[in-house]
């Protein structure tokens, strides 16, 4: 029988009436004739609940006994979805991790899933199973000690059980019907996309869209998983939400799909550093090793062998930032004059595929901003997304601006 992933995230199962309505749902899809694989996430608060109490006993916890904890969350939506699915006499059982056993490296609370045996779960589905419910976000390390995948994991682990049982399709039930041009509290003109390709979904996942795990994406696009975003709070056909699939499954692109933006941006800028090869090397070794996500990076032409260094970051990273940089100039690794945080700024990128084979689309995005006023900081591209850093005021402007000049409300999806 084919094989369809059905995930649900925190909000489909926030209680046991949302347990039941989710499982009304995989129930029409095995009359359909589906065996199907739900992975579940913990009840919606549960987990942030479970990080907190970790925190409050151990401000430095072991991480084993971190993931130890806070994988639980996962286990008892698991065990309440199997049984409800029971009391609707569709034969059902519960796997944590471990059980099936979803293997993972030992990064505890960032751990990478090495394998995903399928015999055990085949093995019951043979026997007339008709539902493995599995508890998403967690494995099993090498040592045999429980391990997590990262908050909002559990969109890993649906992604990976599709790619595993070679799944028709991995459906996400979320709070949301789909992936929009933009995001709708910013733009009321934002519209529900159809269809995205997978590398525009993952520019936009990683420019703050929360919709996916961005390692979700990656997979799916690795594995060419069919994923499908869609509400687990409205009346659902085949078609409704949105599909991230191949851009080859698209009949036109978009030049531009969607305006994404990061509100929490911070920018650095080390003034005065000797302009003299090595220089990139021995700031941002330090950055990295003291674990700061840099994103944009400029460095200005240089007068008289010194340059200024510009980079963003997350704005609750400067801290660390900082320390990194002054105790790098202590050690005399590196030189400056002084070292700048602006942490009001917010980074703003257009994302669409067709801007491979299509000019002037950067050119269109600064004239809508000069037009608006808005000053940009920080420039960086790819092949697919353009990126400003602008002041943090002027963020949601900037992304209705562009969302109108890009006529996205007309995107056919
Ligand atoms: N419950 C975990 C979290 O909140 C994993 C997930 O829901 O995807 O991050
Ligand atoms: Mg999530």
């Amino acid at each position: 029988m084919p094989v369809l992933v059905m995930k649900f995230g925190g909000t489909s199962v926030a209680n046991l009436d949302r347990i039941r309505r989710a499982a009304k749902r995989v129930g029409v899809e095995v009359a359909k004739g589906y065996d199907v694989i739900v992975i579940v996430s913990a009840m919606s608060g549960k987990t942030n609940e479970l990080v907190g109490w970790v925190n409050e006993t151990s401000p430095l916890y072991d991480a084993r006994e971190y993931d130890a904890v806070v994988s639980s969350g996962e286990n008892v939506t698991a065990g309440l979805m199997a049984l409800t699915l029971q009391e609707m006499d569709v034969p059902a059982r519960s796997w944590q991790g471990w059980q099936v056993p979803l293997k993972t490296t030992s990064q505890h609370a960032s751990a990478r899933i090495t394998e995903i045996p399928t015999d055990n779960i085949n093995g019951k589905f043979a026997e007339g199973m008709r539902v493995a419910v599995v508890a998403g976000f967690q494995g099993i390390s090498e040592e045999g000690r429980i391990t997590t995948l990262g908050r909002g994991g559990s969109d890993t682990t649906a992604v990976a059980f599709a790619g595993a049982f070679e799944a028709e399709r991995c459906d996400i039930y979320t709070d949301v019907d789909g992936v929009y041009t933009t995001d709708p509290r910013i733009c009321e003109k934002a519209r529900k996309l159809d269809k995205i390709a997978f590398e525009e979904m993952l520019e936009l996942a990683s420019l703050g869209a929360k919709v996916l795990q961005t390692r979700s994406v990656e997979l799916a696009m690795r594995y060419n998983v069919k994923l499908r975003v869609v509400s687990s709070f409205e009346e659902q056909s085949d078609e409704a939400g949105t599909l991230v699939c191949d851009e080859e499954e698209i009949m036109e692109l978009n030049v531009v799909s969607g305006v994404a933006y990061s509100r929490d941006e911070a920018k650095m800028t080390l003034i005065s550093v000797a302009d003299r090869p090595g220089i990139a090397a021995a700031i941002f070794g330090p950055l990295s090793e003291a674990g700061v996500n840099v994103d944009m990076i400029v460095q200005n032409i240089s007068e008289e062998g010194r340059t200024d260094m510009t980079f963003s970051c997350p704005t609750d990273q400067v801290a660390r930032a900082e320390k990194a940089m002054l105790d790098a100039k202590s050690a005399g690794d590196i030189n400056f004059h002084d070292i700048v945080a602006d942490t009001a700024v917010a980074k703003v990128s257009v994302v669409g595929i067709g801007m491979r084979s299509h000019a002037g689309v950067a050119a269109k995005m600064f004239q809508v901003l000069s037009d608006e006023g808005i000053n940009i900081n920080v420039i960086t591209t790819s092949e697919i997304k353009i990126s400003v850093l602008i002041d943090r005021k002027y963020m949601e402007l900037a992304v209705q601006a562009l969302h109108d000049a890009f006529e996205l409300e007309k995107t056919a999806g």
